[in-house]
């Protein structure tokens, strides 16, 4: 009983501290406002803190900001998914607002080697851009985002006019409106007018999927790289347009820990990134240090946290002349909450992170003409680096998926690196690039060090620990061919420069009156294509073996996995369907073959049996608690965003009383958590016919709920010893993970699910030490790791050895046809080169024969 006494009486002094919450609590002393600047409080209808912003209200008032003062300008730089505007209220003294655009492109020249040299850097304004809330329920983030917005537009005295004058600042109110949104509704729900501080209480704890992911459930904190999301695309587009040399990035972390801001841990920053980085975030984390000692807030740094992976809000600037800082305030979740050692309320969470604003911009200030000369000269010596690598640039092939090597492209473009036409055709490592279909990323240029990043596998590291993913190399995640060039091979690469993405225009050929259409599986877009041939009400049928067609003397040849489509009532009375394919080849990007005739010149003729009638999928995907909504997030975001295909989610609770015949596909990604009746529905379902793609953790769940044998290979042992040192057990449990690492696996070209593939190796992401024997279905594992699979990333000897020759795709031996996907096919929507492998399941897990070991 003793327990719950003391605390309350830190409680009670709690909750007489937060009823007296004004805006004087956050604001520094002593300084004057303007009375014709609306306060957060006169807008939003409560005072910053009591209750959680909404983003609508967040908005509002920035952009009421923007027209009350002379001193503020909103620029919208995009919407997210769900159409709420992002954008940065531009704060600087009413003279510079007056010429911000004169600012801004002086500002840009100290970025470009061409042009920095005659820069004035004595009198330029820095940048800072301010980053609230990625994570959409770290919201003392977005909140405090009210505070320093009023502050820099109402503030009055020397102190704010020598910011202004100096100083050009970027206010992102909240980086990811939709999760923001979601998240302000439910802790505000669950609030009493008489604070609740127990963290049981459920205003804490989220319903499935929570707030912290955007529309689609991807962190957008991961994103600055793949770019697959509006949200990001548009930030990385305005972090262009202003170059900032501060950009923060406000987080929330556990709810028991105090105040975090970087430096992170030494040994694990991305050793592409210049150390003058680290000692300059040291340098400006004083500043953080005395400002947060002056409100007595305790905060810690170096101990975790690290910018070693490059798509986050705080390394991405790093690695373009920027310092990105990260700030992790502990979240309350909620408005009051009991911690080790008394309450935190909602105001004070808030007040760490505008305190934190002020020591940024005031360091920001104070280094101003220092972080700008490091700009200048990372960039500079940038090219230099450049000329001592013998690596001179990168050739690529995009192959025959035109529209993921578009994808590809325009993600370069989209990093402003530079890419050009090849020059000339080159063959390297057996493999040819042709100046028709490849291009080449010379290393001399200002993205160098982000274009080694991209392209450079790693194997080799100085720590063991990651907090993200140890390796992106883009084309491996594209399954696009590549080699790096030495001096002699570079010579004459460089064709004509890329300035738009190429994506390959759709047409049909062949016959005016077809008798049948025709279409190759290499397209990305081809799953769309089929789904809207499908939709429209057609009947098509996929290839099981290859055929050359010869019309007018001319021969194509089509492999496994093309689409046929036949007109039922005989050549010339199909204007309809001849119709419905340009719309298709249009919006897809392929190209459909018009067939005058059945009868091939080799290979099976189009009314063969082995040309299979394909049923149109209907998905359903169990969600809710027990699945990884991340997962989830991305299979759900591949099928309706690129493939058009809607897809039903249904908690598992619903599934005692759902009717699973109109599904022929359920996807599994994780424990559903089902009641034994509800697993008999769906085995019942399963035995009828249905199709059951297993995703990651949803293998445990099928194997455990005997849906499949699946023979998990033992985790690989931690060393041996029973003397060892607490205080490295942390590390030595690292040792074994997989922190997100490439590996190559062999597949098998003429299996259903590897339609489409034409190379037989292909590159996949692995972020699971899970590893999977190959079963005993003999036609069974189309997709496994090789002998020695390891591409790029961190991977110890022991996983090695586990993971070669083991399964990545299994097709299970059981009544029902259950398909097991291992790891992550559709890692980060960047993954276009594995998401195939996910999608054939959508369409040809139907045709998948089932080959019992009993049976032969
Ligand atoms: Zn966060």
């Amino acid at each position: 009983m003793k327990r719950i006494f003391l605390p309350a009486i830190v409680i009670m002094a709690a909750v007489t501290l937060h009823a007296q919450t004004t805006l004087d609590y956050f604001l520094p002393a002593g300084v004057v406002y303007n009375k014709d600047i609306p306060t957060p409080a006169s807008y939003i209808g409560h005072e910053v803190g009591e209750w959680h912003v909404t983003h609508d209200k967040l908005l509002g008032y920035m952009k009421l900001l923007a027209e009350k003062s002379d001193r503020a300008v909103w620029e919208e730089y995009g919407k997210s998914w769900e159409g709420r505007p992002l954008g940065n209220l531009i704060i600087s003294s009413p003279a510079n607002i007056e010429r911000i655009e004169e600012i801004r492109l002086e500002h840009l020249k100290i970025s470009d080697p061409a042009s920095s040299s005659s820069a004035d850097l004595s009198a330029m304004p820095i940048i800072i851009k301010l980053g609230y809330g990625v994570h959409g329920n770290e919201s003392s983030a977005q909140n405090a985002s009210l505070i320093s917005a009023y502050y820099l537009t109402a503030g009055e005295g020397p102190e704010i006019d020598k910011i202004l004058e100096h100083a050009v600042i970027l206010i992102d109110p909240a980086l990811n409106p939709d999760g923001l949104q979601r998240h302000s509704t439910w802790v505000n729900m669950y609030r009493g007018m008489t604070l609740t501080t127990d963290p049981a209480s459920r205003e804490f704890s989220e319903a499935w999927p929570g707030g912290r992911t955007n529309h689609y459930w991807f962190d957008l904190n991961r994103d600055y790289i793949m770019l697959q999301h509006p949200e990001s695309v548009g930030r990385v587009e305005a972090f262009y347009r202003w170059m900032p040399n501060i950009n923060t990035d406000h987080h929330e972390m556990g709810a028991n820990s105090s105040f975090f801001f970087q430096p992170g841990v030494q040994t694990r920053n991305n050793p592409v990134v210049p150390i003058e980085n680290q000692e300059l975030t040291a340098l400006i984390g004083s500043y953080h240090a005395r400002h947060l000692d002056s409100i007595g807030s305790l905060y810690y740094t170096e101990e975790s946290f690290d910018d070693f992976y490059l798509g986050k809000g705080s390394a991405y600037p790093d690695v373009h002349g920027s310092i990105g800082i990260l700030f992790e305030q502990a979240g309350l979740k909620g408005h009051m909450r009991e911690v080790p050692g008394g309450v935190i309320t909602f105001p004070f969470a808030i007040r760490n992170q505008f305190t934190v604003t002020l020591s940024t911009i005031e360091a920001g200030l104070d280094m101003r003409v220092r972080l700008l000369n490091m700009q200048k000269n990372f960039y500079q010596t940038a090219l230099r680096e450049a000329d001592g690598s013998p690596v001179r640039g990168y050739v690529f092939s995009i192959g025959n998926d035109r529209t993921a090597g578009g994808k590809f492209i325009e993600n370069l473009l989209r990093h402003k690196i530079a890419v050009y036409q090849c020059g000339k055709t080159i063959s390297k490592n057996g493999e040819t690039y042709s100046t028709t279909d490849s291009y080449f990323v010379p290393a001399k240029q200002k993205e160098y060090r982000f274009v080694r990043s991209l392209f450079e596998p790693v194997t080799r590291f100085a720590d063991t620990v990651f907090y993200d993913i140890s390796t992106w190399i883009l084309p491996m995640s594209f399954n696009i061919s590549y080699a790096a060039l030495n001096n002699a091979e570079a010579s004459g690469m460089a064709g004509s420069q890329v300035t738009e993405a190429p994506f390959p225009a759709g047409k049909v050929t062949g016959a005016e009156a077809p008798y049948a259409w025709l279409f190759e599986w290499n397209e990305y877009l081809a799953p769309r294509a089929l789904y809207m041939i499908q939709k429209a009400g057609l009947t098509a049928r996929v290839a099981t073996k290859p055929f050359r067609l010869t019309e007018n003397g001319t021969a194509r040849d089509y492999t496994y996995g093309t689409i046929m489509v036949h007109s039922p009532e005989g050549a010339g009375s199909n204007a309809e369907i001849q119709k419905i394919m340009s719309q298709v080849a249009d919006e897809c990007g392929i190209e459909i073959y018009g067939a005058s005739t059945g009868l091939t010149s080799s290979g099976i003729d189009l009314g063969s049996n082995e040309l299979i009638a394909l049923t149109m999928p209907s998905v359903l995907m169990l969600i809710d608690e027990g699945i990884s909504s991340g997962e989830a997030g991305e299979i759900w975001h591949l099928l309706d965003v690129h493939y058009n295909i809607p897809v039903t989610m249904m908690p598992a609770s619903r599934l005692a009383s759902a009717s699973l015949s109109r599904y022929n596909v359920i996807i599994i990604a994780g424990n559903p958590g089902m009641t034994p009746a509800a697993v008999e529905r769906v085995r019942e379902w399963n035995r009828a016919g249905g199709t059951i793609i297993a995703y990651k953790d949803g293998n445990r769940w099928v194997s455990a709920n005997k849906f499949a044998e699946i023979d998990f290979i033992e985790n690989a042992p931690l060393p041996e010893g029973s003397d060892k040192r607490y205080i490295d057990r942390s590390k030595e449990r690292a040792l074994h993970q997989i922190p997100g690492s490439i590996f190559e696996t062999r597949i098998d070209l003429t299996h259903p699910l590897c339609y489409g593939y034409s190379k037989p190796l292909l590159p996949v992401f692995k972020s699971e030490v899970t590893a999977v024997r190959v079963n005993g279905n003999p036609y069974g594992n189309p997709v496994r790791h090789t002998a020695a699979p390891l591409l790029s990333g961190y991977c110890t000897p022991e996983n090695i050895e586990r993971i070669k020759n083991s399964a990545f795709v299994s097709v299970h031996s059981s009544p029902g046809r259950v398909i097991s996907i291992y790891d992550d096919t559709n890692f980060r929507a960047i993954w276009y080169g594995t998401s195939r492998l996910f999608v054939n399941a959508v369409f040809f897990g139907q045709i998948l024969r089932q080959e019992s070991r009993y049976d032969q």
